[in-house]
């Protein structure tokens, strides 16, 4: 292997889009970067990022279970990854190892890229895992005017909400209020639409209105159930692997120092799926 390396450390990894993705943007930019998928197990992200060091890997994506001790393992923490305690990329800065997390980042240039600013909005978040404490945390840092969070346990709504000032617990009636609707949850994750029930749906759809930006963060399937019956009553849709390709566009940006190609990137990440 000539050239540089990057990867992703998780696991399970063997069905992550992150390969296809990454290859397709160090292609599009013309880099000499290979990237390789590492089933890591739980508990051994320390000697995973030793090895970064000794072997010179120039970049990592960082997945479920390691996000937290991956932040505990590096250098230097940028802010939002100090916020969350999770770091989904490691870069070289200075011979130091850098930790970021771009997911929440992601999801504003997602909607930023489809025309729409969060700045001044009312947002909704559902769910109160990873994803959404990403989501909640970028959505502070970008202006929402109010970010409210609705989740199954109200314990980790609470917590997550403590991330930006303009959040707040709220229940699911608030869907109503929001300009923007987000489905941080898994629900719907892995159903198929046809004959999918009210359980495979965040919230009934009855409470989005047509004037709604409705965003899925599930990408499996692309369009969820959720998702189409939000497009059915006229609402703007936003699909799960927006996000996930600017997450993974924000990680190149670190390792290469150039933007890369977003078309070509999500490209290979519908391909990969439609092959699935
Ligand atoms: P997580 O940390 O495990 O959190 C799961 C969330 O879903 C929790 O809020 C949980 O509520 C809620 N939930 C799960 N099952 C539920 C149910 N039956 N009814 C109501 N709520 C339920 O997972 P995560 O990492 O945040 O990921 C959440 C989803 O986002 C996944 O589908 C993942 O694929 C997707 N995601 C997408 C991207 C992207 O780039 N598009 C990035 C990250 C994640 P409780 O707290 O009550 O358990």
């Amino acid at each position: 292997m000539s050239g540089r390396l990057a990867g992703l450390i998780g696991s399970p990894v063997a069905h992550s889009l992150s390969p296809a993705i990454h290859r397709a943007g160090f292609a599009a930019a013309g880099v000499d970067w290979s990237y390789v998928a590492f089933d890591v197990p739980d508990g051994s992200a320390g000697e995973a990022l030793a090895a970064m060091r000794v072997l010179g890997i120039a970049g990592l994506s960082v997945t479920m279970p390691h996000k937290r001790a991956v932040a505990d393992a590096v250098d230097r923490l940028e802010p939002a990854a100090r916020a969350l305690a999770s770091v989904n990329t490691v870069s070289w800065e200075d011979g130091r190892l850098v930790g970021s997390s771009t997911d929440g980042a992601g999801f504003v240039a997602a909607l930023a890229d489809d025309g729409i600013d969060v700045h001044g909005c009312r947002v909704a978040v559902i769910g109160a895992g990873g994803a959404a404490r990403s989501v909640i945390d970028a959505l502070g840092r970008a202006g929402a005017a109010d970010i409210t969070v609705l989740n199954r346990t109200l314990d980790t709504a609470e917590l997550a909400a403590t991330l930006a000032s303009a959040a707040s617990v709220g229940i699911v009636s608030d869907v109503g209020r929001a300009d923007i609707v987000v489905n941080a949850t898994s629900v719907g994750m892995g159903v198929d639409p046809v004959g999918a029930d009210p359980a495979d749906m965040p919230c009934d759809p009855a409470l989005l209105r047509a004037d709604q930006v409705v965003v899925d963060l599930v990408y499996h399937p692309l369009c969820t159930a959720w998702l189409r019956a939000a497009g059915d009553l006229g609402a703007r849709t936003v699909d799960g692997l927006g996000m996930l390709v600017h997450q993974a566009v924000l990680q190149q940006e670190r390792w290469i120092g150039t933007r890369p190609d977003t078309v070509a990137m999500r490209s290979a990440a519908e391909a990969e799926l439609a092959a699935r």
